[in-house]
């Protein structure tokens, strides 16, 4: 056995809780000794200085300092090696526990000191302690995401951690909400109340530890620059109490973390006063059109002028006098005016030089041009370019996007684009996806207050882009697509701060290994880890999904309804034609956390009076055929929707036709009056549920456009239509997601003060 740190004898064991030394110093020790974690003894007594329960600890050179070290401690005792080379202290034999007597200890040492593994290693000596009392053990962890800053994590020990990967992660700082859902989360959650003969764990005892971990003045917060990892593996957890009985913290080398602080914080006006050049630019120059006339500048120089534009619109170009009728100008310091936004798509080397001639008369540079930071070889060209831009006085959007749409500024890249205003605000790190929702969102009643592209986001990120929208007035829900969150701690704390004043739909591309592959050479960073977005969502209420669809789909929903804070969408009716779809659609609805019901006896009773023809089902799902919803023009589906909403009184009711049912049995009007008399319905009760219109087609054309049609109607009356009761439910469970954040969040709140 070597023994190569000098400094670990008992004497120092005992300085270690009676001195208590300081955080930094033990770290700055770690450092010191050219180590990137501390021993186990000094992650100890980290722990105990942020209040975390240890066992009582001494630290021995050998068999013969055993004696005196266990004058403090009281048996049963635990021995373990101490070697910065054995990370697995029991894989290598180097753990001994229910050791009762200074003989028994001795003889511990001795065995273990013979193990190859051990032998092997540098052993800085034997840590011997007192051995906890039985409990549950789990895991409580923290991770320094490049993104994101400090994480936590907790999970069950053993194999749930080790092959479940039943855990679940927050981004710190972590409020008690937050780890009593951190705990709730895991699959395992049952096994800490005691399941199956086995004792409870204490939930405030795990709590408390979670918070002096990962709280406000938790240790990850404080020590946020110095620790790259912790495991507390385990802390065991009886019915009264915690300990922690490893512990082991892995240094960032050098406090080379950059620090926690981020831009947040600078107030709603200044994003307001900030953005409104560039979602309504009084002027607006082009830098790329040609004399030719055919290059993307060329067209959108077209686009805007027929979209509305009409403040002047400045082309740049070197040698030109005029480009499609306007006065060209050499350089944006030429132009009669400053300039609020400039579209720029020629060759990336040109566009630096051409900004910083700006002279401070240019407040935005949307660059379309690629080549820059998403390929390797156009990293420092990226570089230039933000720092032409900030030389030149303007921000800069992009490279390596498609533009912006801007209703209210009537500026738009794309080739169809609704005049109307409306109350979407949308990020896109991809053009040609953002070309999609708008496209998409169209044929389904998305109305944009914006829609912004960002590509590179070399400059400005989605999380300046969130600030304006959550102080615009005009944007009801945003949705972003992201693929690298560079300013990842930034995105959480505006959303923690907006605690859920509008919601916001992300779609993350990028969240599975293979995708982290495909954002990497798209974005040109890396992407973070699945877990931590799954974290902010929990955290923040944003909503996460997967696809397009699902995107436009639940911001159509938050653009039609008013989430109810106060009482979250639980109990769903599904009331519409079609027997085996109602099954279906209640079996999925209870998958998403939806509950379809049976109504309770008196309503049922209530609807069994009406009399309705035989083959009409009314519990819930009710599901009539199309005989009964024609039946007086539209007025018995209305008696039946009556009764639903005073008798039955649904959070959500997800009316549901098959529309080829209808065809050839009935005048094209009784959709229309089966739309109308949901909706009068809905007028009687105001507030009381969502209401959602789902219209199914077989994908026959004339169908199709009849479908069209009712979806326009649909949409004028206020009513969020879908294809298929599915889609129509993933977007309930959304608003569902976000009611419940809000309500619990809410409360807590009200109750507090
Ligand atoms: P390692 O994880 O490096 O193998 P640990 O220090 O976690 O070593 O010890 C291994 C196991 O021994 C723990 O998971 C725990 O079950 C038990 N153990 C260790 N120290 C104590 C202690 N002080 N009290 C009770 N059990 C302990
Ligand atoms: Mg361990």
């Amino acid at each position: 056995m070597r023994r190569s740190v000098e400094s670990f004898n008992t004497k120092d064991a005992k300085e270690i809780r009676q001195l208590k030394p300081s955080p930094s110093k033990l770290i700055a020790a770690a450092r010191n000794a050219g180590r990137r974690a501390l021993d186990e003894a000094a992650g100890k007594a980290l722990l105990a200085h942020y209040g975390v329960a240890v066992p009582k600890t001494a630290v021995v050179r050998g068999p013969d300092e055993v004696e005196e070290a266990l004058k403090a401690l009281k048996a049963p005792f635990v021995v373990k090696v101490i070697s910065p080379d054995i990370l697995h202290k029991s894989d290598a034999g180097g753990v001994r526990v229910r050791l009762t007597t200074t003989e028994e200890v001795r003889q511990a040492i001795r065995a273990m000191s013979g193990q190859a593994q051990i032998k092997s290693a540098r052993v800085d000596g034997w840590l011997v302690e007192e051995m906890a009392a039985e409990g549950q053990e789990l895991v409580v962890g923290g991770l320094r995401d490049p993104q994101f800053g400090p994480l936590v994590m907790v999970g069950l020990g053993g194999i749930f951690v080790e092959v479940l990967a039943d855990v679940s992660f927050r981004i710190c700082p972590i409020d008690r909400l937050d780890a009593e859902e951190m705990l709730d989360e895991l699959k395992g959650a049952a096994i800490l109340r005691g399941a199956r003969g086995r004792k409870a764990a204490s939930r405030d005892a795990i709590i408390d530890v979670l918070l002096k971990i990962g709280g406000e003045n938790g240790l990850l917060m404080q020590h946020a620059q110095d620790i790259a990892e912790a495991d507390i593996n385990p802390l065991i957890v009886s019915e009264t109490g915690a300990v922690a009985v490893d512990a082991r913290f892995v240094i960032e080398a050098g406090g080379s973390a950059p620090s926690l602080s981020s831009k947040e914080g600078r107030g709603t006006r200044d994003a307001i006063a900030a953005f409104t050049p560039l979602f309504a630019p009084k002027t607006v120059a082009v830098i790329g059109a040609s004399t030719k006339g055919t290059t993307f500048p060329n067209v959108f120089i077209r686009r805007i002028r027929e979209f509305g534009f009409e403040g002047p619109i400045y082309p740049i170009h070197p040698s030109a006098a005029e480009i499609d009728g306007l006065p060209a100008y050499q350089s944006l310091a030429d132009t009669p005016e400053p300039i609020d936004y400039a579209f720029i798509a020629i060759p990336a080397a040109q566009i630096p030089p051409l900004l910083s001639s700006a002279r401070g008369r240019l407040r935005f540079a949307q660059v379309i041009s690629s080549g820059f930071g998403e390929v390797e070889e156009g990293r420092e060209l990226q570089d230039r370019l933000v720092e032409a831009a900030r030389a030149g006085g303007a921000r800069l959007i992009g490279p390596n996007c498609l533009g912006l749409y801007t209703p209210r500024g009537k500026i738009t890249f794309a080739e169809i684009s609704p005049k109307e205003v409306g109350g979407v605000g949308v990020i896109s790190q991809s053009g040609g996806l953002g070309t999609d929702v708008i496209r998409r969102g169209l044929a389904r009643g998305l109305k944009f207050s914006g829609l912004v592209t960002v590509g590179n986001c070399a400059d400005v990120t989605p999380s300046d882009l969130l600030e304006f929208y959550f102080a615009d007035a005009q944007t009801r829900v945003v949705g972003m697509y992201i693929e690298t969150a560079r300013d990842g701690r930034r995105l959480f704390e505006i959303l923690r701060n907006a605690r859920g004043s509008k919601p916001v739909v992300v779609l993350k591309g990028g969240r599975t290994k293979q995708g982290i592959a495909a954002a990497a050479s798209h974005t040109g960073s890396l992407a973070g880890d699945d877990r931590v977005w799954v974290a902010l969502s929990r955290e923040t209420g944003c909503v996460l999904v997967d696809t397009v669809d699902e995107f436009v789909d639940t911001l159509l929903l938050f653009q039609m309804v008013t989430p109810r804070r106060e009482h979250p969408t639980e109990r769903v009716v599904l009331f519409g034609n079609g027997g085996g779809a109602s099954v279906l659609a209640t079996d999925y609805y209870a998958r998403l956390g939806l509950e379809v019901s049976p109504f309770a006896n008196d309503t049922i009773a209530e609807l069994a009076a009406l009399n309705l023809p035989p083959g009409t089902s009314i519990t819930n799902p009710v599901d009539c055929p199309v005989g009964t919803l024609q039946q007086e023009e539209g007025r018995v589906a209305e008696k039946i929707l009556d009764i639903i909403y005073s008798s039955g009184k649904p959070d959500a009711l997800v009316m549901h036709l098959n529309m080829s049912a209808f065809v050839g049995r009935s005048k094209p009007e009784v959709l229309d009056n089966l739309v109308k008399a949901a909706m009068r319905v809905q007028e009687h009760y105001p507030g009381q549920a969502h209401f959602i219109l789902v219209l199914r087609s077989d994908g026959d054309p004339p169908l199709e456009e009849r479908k069209r049609e009712f979806r326009a109607s649909a949409l004028a009356l206020g009513v969020a239509v879908y294809d298929e009761i599915a889609n129509a439910g993933h977007a309930l469970a959304a608003l569902q997601r976000f009611e419940r954040f809000v309500h619990k969040r809410e409360r807590l709140n009200g109750v507090n003060g």
